[in-house]
């Protein structure tokens, strides 16, 4: 594939030598002409001098991302398998792990190639592509999965635009066909996916320690508010770690039958817990009329959520969401506050917890954090791609 040389601006040159991945609007005036999705870019120095070589994606903020840093390294068949091939063998406790067959492969930047992911779901693989750039490489990328990794099936998720909006058609792309859903385990706790059913597979793979947290040290005899539950995954592993109760809260309608579902592929009886298609900012309203007071409350929002009567944004409504959660956490219960957006550091998240809890005129103390598991590498020039932050935060008074 021809590359086409593209002068870098002198200032972003340096952060680029130190192994920046990332392709942004302001590095290159030359980045606007572009349309070529998918363009092989060589990255120059106003004075000429190679720097690294990257492709042309519009993705979010970006426009692309690095590939090599070695001029003479061509981007073909063997490029993919090798970054696959390092993928997996960083990967081997995981993938030798009895009780876990679900799990991230391949991380993006983390892994070395910035707008593809590729997850393990038990037999069968799920490739996301994130821009029409990284798209224009599929039949190259598929053919190195095959040739590294085993499956029955390999599905897809086509991410592009701007938000990263999903492009909904058939996922199916090769081998056999799975029968949905499909059941994975992790952590010995069984799940139901579908790779084929819109943009979310029925379950968030970079949040499995911290649900096998709660289920070993926070449930056992605790009530248990999941806010924002999804399929109940939190949920499930509350339950099965002995929790007294659960309450799962999401307005997704389909939230409902998918979280019956969870707890029955795990033989839970769902009788025993509450599940209520209601939004979040209601449930708490009704909670702190009735006075409810939960010993655990998790917040896992998405990072922007449109709803009928208010649009929620972690970076401006986080504190707000955490005061709710205050108001209906008991003295020494504990509040899981998670997020996913990429947008603001752990420094800055800690300081939204502080900010809610003085506000409250609360006392608290962090108990432990998480970052992403393993499978989701960061990239170390790149901080937004250390994005998932988890503090579980307990109520002192
Ligand atoms: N915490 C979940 C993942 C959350 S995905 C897990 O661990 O699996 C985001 C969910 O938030 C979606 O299911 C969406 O329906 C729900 N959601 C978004 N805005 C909401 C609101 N205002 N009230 C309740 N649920 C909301």
């Amino acid at each position: 594939m021809n590359s086409k040389e593209i002068t870098i601006e002198h200032k972003y040159v340096q952060g680029l030598f130190d192994g920046h991945p990332h392709l942004a609007k302001e590095m290159s005036a030359a980045f606007d002409q572009l349309t070529t999705e998918g363009q092989l870019l060589d990255l120059m120095t106003p004075e000429g001098v190679f720097i690294a070589r990257g492709y042309y994606g519009r993705q979010n903020k970006g426009y692309g991302w690095v590939l090599t840093m070695e001029q003479a390294e061509p981007i073909d068949l063997d490029f993919f398998i090798e970054k696959i091939k390092a993928a997996e063998q960083k990967r081997t406790a995981l993938s030798h792990d009895p009780t876990t067959n679900a799990f991230r492969l391949f991380n993006g930047e983390g892994d070395g190639i910035g707008g593809l992911t590729i997850d393990r779901y038990a037999d069968y693989l799920l490739v996301t592509w994130y821009s029409e750039g990284i798209y224009q490489f599929k039949s190259v990328i598929i053919a190195a999965i095959e040739a590294v990794l085993t499956s029955r099936g390999i599905y897809e998720k086509k991410r592009f635009d701007q938000g990263g909006k999903y492009i909904s058609d058939d996922d199916f792309v090769r081998g056999e066909r799975a029968t949905f859903p499909l059941v994975i385990q992790e952590n010995g706790v069984a799940f139901n996916v579908n790779l084929n059913d819109g943009p979310m597979t029925g379950i968030f793979l970079d949040q499995r320690e911290v649900r096998e947290k709660i289920r070993t040290d926070y449930s056992a005899g605790r009530t248990v508010l999941n806010t924002f539950s999804y399929t109940g995954a939190f949920s499930v592993y509350a339950a099965l770690g002995g929790a007294e109760k659960t309450t799962s809260v999401d307005l997704a309608n389909r939230s409902l039958p998918l979280t019956i579902d969870q707890f029955k592929v795990n033989a839970i009886d769902e009788s025993m817990h509450e599940i209520r298609v209601i939004d979040v900012f209601n449930y708490f309203d009704y909670a702190v009329k009735k006075a409810f007071q939960f010993d655990l409350v998790i917040l896992d929002p998405p990072s922007f959520a449109r709803s009928k009567k208010r649009v929620f944004s972690v970076q401006k409504d986080y504190v707000k969401l955490l005061e709710q959660a205050i108001d209906i956490t008991a003295t020494s219960g504990v509040i899981v506050a998670s997020t996913n957006y990429s947008g603001f550091d752990m420094r800055k998240f800690k300081q939204f917890i502080d900010q809610a809890f003085n506000k409250k005129g609360s006392r608290y103390k962090i108990v432990e954090t998480f970052r992403q598991p393993k499978d989701f590498p960061f990239h170390q020039q790149f901080a937004e791609s250390r994005y998932l932050k988890v503090v579980f935060v307990e109520k002192l008074s």
